[in-house]
């Protein structure tokens, strides 16, 4: 487990500013789930995590700066699962998972954790010489998260794991949130639409609109505000 620190962080793409000066602080082995409508900056705050973006301000993972380059801070036990699932569509699904654990060496070590993403998700030991592309949205889904975890990450980042799923695929995907969390020791960031169903598996919430944090708190309080209830629960 980590903790995860942004501290005035600004970030865009070329001269379109997107983030403005936005401190988030995700606790050691908690869920934090980041809210905030369309456009609002919710996937460029993960990607200036992840290096993917170019930020100023600071980024820190158990208070020391993070690199900039998103192998090294890959490295540094923070995976990134992206909107639209990052499986590589061609490779098996256990080639998928093996990917995931290539900057490994303890190979005792990837046996075990593939014993264990398989009980944690069976369909991905029944279908583990499936073509990864060929699972449904669902599936790819968990093999995605799967993946991410056979690098052995403290942090993972998870930008909208519900997008194109049932609801009910959807809650079994943010059921399995806390227990990955126990099991595997991460501190977990979720970007979310489905802003009831993350926040009832999430500790803490943050609401960006237009690149700045206007709100953080606990999920309760946060759930409980009525600004988020009318924009982002629908009542
Ligand atoms: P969504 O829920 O739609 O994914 P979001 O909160 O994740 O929204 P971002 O994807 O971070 O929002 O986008 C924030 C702003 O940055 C938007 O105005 C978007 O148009 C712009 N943007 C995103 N990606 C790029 C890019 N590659 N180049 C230029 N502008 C971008």
């Amino acid at each position: 487990m980590s903790t995860l620190e942004l501290r005035g962080v600004h970030a865009g793409y070329g001269k379109a500013q997107v983030l403005h000066d936005v401190s988030i602080h995700v606790g050691d082995g908690s869920i934090t789930t980041l809210l905030g409508a369309n456009g609002a900056g919710k996937t460029t705050t993960l990607r200036a995590i992840s290096g993917l973006v170019r930020s100023t301000g600071e980024i820190l993972v158990d208070g020391r700066p993070i690199p900039s380059a998103p192998d090294a801070v890959a490295r540094l036990g923070v995976a990134h699962v992206p909107q639209g699932r990052g499986t590589i569509g061609q490779l098996s699904v256990e080639d998928n998972l093996k990917a995931g654990a290539l900057l490994r060496r303890d190979r005792a070590q990837i046996r075990a954790d593939l014993r264990r993403l398989r009980e944690l998700f069976p369909v991905l030991g029944e279908r583990a010489q499936s073509q990864a592309a060929g699972l449904s949205g669902g599936e790819q889904q968990m093999l995605a998260i799967a993946r991410a975890l056979m690098g052995r990450p403290s942090i993972l980042l998870l930008d909208e794991p519900s997008l194109g799923l049932a609801p009910l695929v959807t809650k079994e995907l943010f059921v399995l949130l806390p227990r990955l969390r126990d099991e595997w020791g991460l501190t977990v960031l979720v970007v979310e639409q489905n802003a009831d169903l993350a926040l009832s598996v999430g500790d803490h919430a943050v609401v960006l609109e237009s690149g700045r944090v206007v709100l953080t708190g606990t999920a309760r309080e946060v759930s409980g505000h009525d600004e988020v209830r009318r924009a982002y629960l629908g009542n």
